[in-house]
């Protein structure tokens, strides 16, 4: 008998993304559509399931094809209630999606953190693979990460864990959407990066901030031609970024660190290789030659790949 597939979804504020996954991980089909958060949890739910089943169909594959679906969703998950507790970006707030989804599709059905999803695929099948604990980082406007720990998708007693862009670095007056100032997030998110190049008029003109459209690669991009002002902005992420990781590694002690997101795609010289150097000399020193830091295998894919493998996580 053939092995059966598993559906990932990967629920995010702009696109729900769909995938066909084998349970060794391969990504077999893909699919997207555009997230409409205003017509509240029923109708985001509908889309769901009508583009499980769609993507079945496109596949050539019927249900019984499938083992299981598992759902990533951009907040606060409770996996055991089956429930999104919190999800800001969507607006919702305690919406039962496990039973609702299974009433559609008499599947196995799972959910997750979309970050703990994205390090469960890493953990399975990507940076991860062959060690025990792993922490994936993914550096967009906000700041995402999923740890595994023993084996584990960890959640914490309070199913808070790995609010890693929330932790205090450094006192200043940049609000942080918790509420708080100070917060990492408000140093390396995408928002906070290009603020910080905006200082600078010559910069801001010569990657044309002033009309809004441009991005974080832009600043990378410069820095990587040699542009002093533009390294200084890309030095004082790697700095922040840095403390944060080796708070974290001080804390949880995992053996690879995985970075994914837009500025992941930044060249070494401007953020691995210096991230490493930084974070070498001054993490705690047993773990400082051992902990590797490495870019996300499965990259954006990896909520998605995650997702469907969820079937595979124990607690
Ligand atoms: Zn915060």
């Amino acid at each position: 008998m053939l092995e059966k597939l598993n559906i990932g979804v990967d629920v995010g504020g702009t696109n729900i993304k769909f995938g066909v996954v084998s349970a060794s991980g391969t990504l077999l089909f893909k699919s997207s559509v555009c997230t409409h958060p205003a017509g509240g949890g029923k109708e985001i739910l509908t889309t769901i399931t009508d583009n499980v089943k769609q993507i079945i169909k496109n596949a050539g594959l019927s249900l019984s094809d499938v083992n299981s679906v598992g759902i990533g969703f951009p907040g606060t998950v409770d996996s055991k209630k089956g429930m999104v507790v919190y999800a800001p970006n969507i607006y919702w707030k305690n919406v039962a999606v496990t039973r609702s989804v299974k009433q559609n599709i008499r599947k196995d059905i799972f959910i997750a953190q979309d970050s703990r999803a994205a390090a469960w695929g890493e953990f399975l099948v990507g940076s991860g693979v062959g060690y025990s604990d792993i922490v994936c980082i993914t550096l967009g406007t906000g700041i995402g990460c999923g740890m595994i720990i023993n084996g584990n998708i960890y959640n914490g007693g309070l199913n808070t864990a790995g609010e890693f862009g929330h932790q205090l670095i450094r006192k200043n007056d940049n609000p942080c959407t918790c509420g708080r100032k100070g917060c990492l997030e408000t140093l390396v998110g995408a928002p906070a990066i290009i603020k910080s190049a905006l200082k600078s008029k010559t910069l801001a003109k010569k990657i044309g901030l002033k009309d809004g459209s441009a991005s974080v690669l832009d600043i990378y991009g410069l820095a990587a031609e040699g542009d002093k002002e533009a390294i200084a902005v890309t030095g004082k992420v790697v700095e922040y970024l840095a403390a944060g990781l080796v708070n974290m590694i001080n804390i949880v002690s995992p053996q690879v660190i995985c970075i994914s997101g837009g500025i992941s795609n930044a060249k070494d010289k401007l953020l691995l290789t210096p991230l490493r150097r930084t974070i070498q000399q001054n993490v705690y020193k047993p773990a400082a030659r051992k902990v590797k830091i490495v870019k996300s295998v499965l990259g954006s894919d990896a909520p998605l790949i995650g997702a469907a493998l969820l079937y595979k996580n124990k607690c």
